[in-house]
């Protein structure tokens, strides 16, 4: 009977594997509340998500499928990326005034503030890609 899986809308117990994250949002392949396999598409509330969460047909538990390791390895490069290109012009940009000290403009302090966000973005692709590298299924 385990062999005809594919036509079983149902995961075995042993199949379901459930990782509550820290925000309460559970990852899992299949419905962590009945292992339903059927779903509907839902918009995730998070910033940083690869893939739609899902929501069971069976029993409207919504859930999120684990970080796939390409993405994982999508989010090191474009993250890490990122946090060193905004890190080079903030210190680029401070060299400079430090050079210039009559020339600050608020120009300066705004794109400072750009590059802050921007970096500080890439940090956070940066260390979700790391926990969904390292530790396959919790993010
Ligand atoms: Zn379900």
């Amino acid at each position: 009977m385990s062999q005809h899986e594919s036509s079983n809308p149902y995961a075995s117990p042993g199949e379901v594997k459930v990782v509550t994250t820290f925000g309460g949002r559970k990852i899992c392949k299949v419905c962590p509340g009945c292992g339903g396999k059927e779903y509907k598409r839902k918009k995730p509330k998070r910033t940083v998500a690869f893939r739609s969460d899902r929501r069971c047909r069976a029993c409207d538990t919504v859930y999120s499928v684990p970080t796939p390791v390409w993405a994982a390895i999508v989010f090191l490069l474009v993250g890490g990326g990122l946090a060193f290109v905004a890190g080079t012009f903030v210190l680029g940009v401070l060299a400079l005034a430090s050079r210039f000290p009559d020339h600050l403009g608020i120009s300066i302090f705004i794109s400072l503030a750009i590059a802050g966000v921007l970096g500080l973005a890439g940090l956070f692709a940066f260390f979700h890609g790391l926990r969904a590298l390292f530790r396959p299924g919790s993010v």
